[in-house]
């Protein structure tokens, strides 16, 4: 099964690529939504969570996910035990997806694909980019955050210079039917391909 790893910076427009993506049969895995899915049902997810963070995150069985924002915001090294606990049960989980997927390739969208390393188990990586200033505006329409947090999160993240020159694909998502043109594109260029 080949894997087309979907990435780019925060509000770039990653989910609408991929539901492009999805219209045209292909099998979509979000990374950020399987694990949040899994944060909220895992038993063993949940209580080792409980054991790294206290029993404040969760709240009626749903994760808090403020408290544990905050939490990372004033110690970084706990952004790295959560993820020693998340990513691979999430790893294992888009493992067993996969063999039930039966079409010639399928996406992944990660978030953070190049930051931490799942690039390299990509046969393909395709890579959203948008104005930095178009995906605030995007953002802040969207959810209920700041400018600041945004930047805070764009610091982070790669550059969109730094990831288009490791992907084998770029979509430039300005405007939306120019970007469902290119995804058709794409899609027709890696069925060729494999
Ligand atoms: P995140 O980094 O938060 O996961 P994302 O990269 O997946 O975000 P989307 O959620 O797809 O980005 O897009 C961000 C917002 O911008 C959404 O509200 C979406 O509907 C809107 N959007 C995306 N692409 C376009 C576009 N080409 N034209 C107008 N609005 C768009």
């Amino acid at each position: 099964m080949i894997i087309v790893g979907l990435t780019g910076g925060i509000g770039s427009g990653k989910t609408t690529v991929a539901k492009q993506f999805e219209a045209l049969g292909v099998p979509v895995y979000i990374a950020d939504l399987e694990a949040k899915n899994l944060m909220n049902k895992s038993k063993t997810i949940k209580r080792e969570l409980v054991e790294l963070f206290g029993k404040k995150a969760y709240i009626k069985g749903e994760l808090n996910k403020q408290f544990i924002a905050d939490i990372i915001f004033n110690d970084k090294s706990y952004l790295q035990k959560m993820n020693s606990i998340v990513h691979p049960r999430v790893a294992k989980h888009f493992e067993k997806w996969m063999l039930r997927q039966d079409t010639p390739y399928v996406i992944k969208e990660v978030a953070i694909l190049f930051e931490n390393n799942g690039y390299k188990t990509c046969d393909y990586i395709i890579t959203v980019t948008a104005p930095k200033e178009l995906r605030i505006e995007r953002l802040l329409m969207r959810d209920d955050t700041t400018k600041a947090k945004i930047e805070a999160i764009m610091k982070n993240q790669w550059t969109d210079d730094e990831k288009t020159k490791l992907s084998h694909y770029v979509v430039d998502n300005v405007d939306l039917s120019t970007t469902l043109s290119k995804v058709v594109d794409i899609h027709e260029d890696i069925l060729k391909r494999i």
